[in-house]
């Protein structure tokens, strides 16, 4: 919906200053009579067109809406009459609810002879005059009566039939159901032309977006002088609202006319195709939605495939490179210790051999859980290849690695594997010096786990220091700082 403009919301503002105060300051010159049946009257039941947008309509709510609505009210608030709407079902109901007397007034209508027989007329509440619609490639129209051979389509029950009829005898007429049709009879080439009033033109041509159209000529004398039809039993009431519609300023009617025809006007939309345009987009979201959600979750899974050892589900020797690499960067920019344990399980041959390779998975299994549960959190233990296991301790100094690597020689020989035999371990545990790769710290770490192996197995070995690695282990804090 479009914002309302200052300039719009200046209108309205004036527009109520326009009708509040003149109905509190306005005192009519009212003769004794005439006050005296307003003091006897109760509300004043009158009848509308419910469906002549922008002249009047009544909204599902039960409201009168539209210039006729506001012009109406204006008048009577000036006469200090009350209003009692009687909705009807449309404009033909309405001519016959007066006629039968069910409703004192009738709003906004042309006087005819016709109407004359059972109506009186107030004084025109809006002046509007007709125009000829026809579509775009017709030529000008300057005078009806020189046509032949074009129809002309009009809405049932309106004065301008019985005008037209009489004067233009030439034209055929086609009646339509309402203004709305009789302009889409002429835009869809089932009627030449239309003749309706300037102000409902422009506001249906607009709203309905019929760009095919154009005012193609006027008819001189064919003016809407839209007045109130009041039963003919009543003049007083009669006098009394030509005196509050002389009050109303050419002013307050353009008002009037303005807000109803510039603010409520819309272009018409195609809500079918917005919505299957919707539809589409909401689908092709969602479908989207669906394939990022579920390859998201399969590339997480293959990251997490790609870094893990099938077997044993520890982390595998690429992850253990890539994890490896990092420690080492940040233990020697941070000046922090690292420790790897190197792991070798004693005489696993043995296990293939005797109770098989079934036997020897599930013991390489078996021992990745007691490996994990005998190490820290930030510890990363993984599977180097074959029987062989690798822990990298970050944060961890050459004698909190040996208590590490002691409690898991301790822990594995005590576990009680499903083989129903005692297994150990044979350990070699490195420390990061300053220039170490991972090869370098691996190299050192397999020496010590080498070293176990030959002193016996089921041990741990640290690896074997010579004077120039002590030098660089105390270096790299120096370094850092
Ligand atoms: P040591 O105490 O000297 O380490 O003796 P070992 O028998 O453990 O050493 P060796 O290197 O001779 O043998 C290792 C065996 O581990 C050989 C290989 O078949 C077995 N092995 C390696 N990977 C796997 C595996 O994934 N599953 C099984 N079941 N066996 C494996
Ligand atoms: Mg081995
Ligand atoms: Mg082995």
């Amino acid at each position: 919906m479009k914002p309302f403009s200052s300039r719009s919301i200046a209108a309205a503002v004036a527009l109520c200053v326009a009708i509040l105060l003149p109905s509190l300051a306005f005192c009519l010159d009212l003769t004794a009579e005439e006050r005296q049946y307003l003091d006897a009257s109760g509300p004043i039941s009158y009848c509308v067109d419910p469906d002549w947008a922008p002249y009047e309509t009544v909204t599902e709510r039960g409201e009168h809406v539209g210039i006729g609505a506001d012009l109406l009210r204006l008048a009577a608030s000036r006469a200090g009459l009350a209003l009692r709407l009687v909705v009807t079902k449309d404009w033909e109901d309405s001519l016959a609810q007066s006629k039968a007397g069910t409703c004192t007034l009738l709003n906004f209508l042309n006087q005819t002879p016709k109407r004359d027989a059972w109506l009186s007329f107030t004084e025109p509440l809006f002046i509007d005059p007709n125009v000829i619609i026809t579509r775009e490639g017709h030529p000008f129209v300057a005078d009806l009566a020189a046509l032949s051979n074009e129809t002309l389509t009009l809405p049932k029950g309106t004065s301008i039939e019985e005008r037209v009829r009489r004067d233009f005898p030439n034209l055929r007429i086609l009646l339509s159901d309402s203004d709305a049709d009789s302009f889409a009879m002429v835009a869809e080439k089932k009627a030449d032309l239309t003749i309706r009033s300037m102000t409902v033109s422009v506001y249906t041509i607009k709203k309905e977006g019929w760009f095919n159209l154009k005012i193609a000529g006027q008819i001189p004398g064919y003016d809407n002088h839209l007045r109130v039809g009041i039963v003919k039993d009543l003049p007083l009431l009669r006098t009394i609202l030509n005196k509050a519609i002389a009050t109303i300023t050419p002013q307050e009617r353009a008002m009037i006319a303005n807000k109803h025809v510039a603010i409520n006007v819309q272009t018409a939309l195609d809500y079918d195709l917005i919505g299957k345009i919707a539809f589409a987009f909401v689908l092709v979201a969602l479908t989207s939605l669906f394939w990022i959600v579920k390859l998201t979750r399969l590339n997480r899974a293959l990251k997490i495939q790609s870094q893990t050892d099938s077997l044993t589900g520890l982390a595998n020797r690429a992850s253990l490179n890539e994890r490896f690499t990092k420690e080492i960067e940040r233990s020697i920019r941070y000046g922090r210790p690292l420790s790897v344990i190197m792991v070798d399980l004693d005489h696993f041959k043995a296990i293939n051999d005797l109770l098989g390779h079934l036997a020897g998975d599930k013991t390489l299994q078996e021992f990745a859980v007691v490996a994990k549960a005998n190490t820290r959190v930030i510890d990363t233990v993984g599977r180097w290849g074959g029987e062989e296991f690798l822990c990298l301790c970050p944060e961890t100094d050459a004698e909190a690695a040996m208590i590490v690597a002691r409690r898991l020689c301790d822990a594995v020989r005590a576990h009680a594997f499903s083989t129903g035999w005692t297994h150990t371990i044979s350990v070699g545990v490195a420390v990061l010096v300053n220039g170490d790769s991972v090869d370098s710290l691996l190299h050192r770490a397999d020496k010590a786990m080498y070293l176990a192996k030959n002193r016996g197995r089921d041990q741990v070995c640290l690896e074997e220091t010579n004077p120039q690695t002590e030098a660089e282990r105390s270096n790299i804090h120096e370094t850092a700082n």
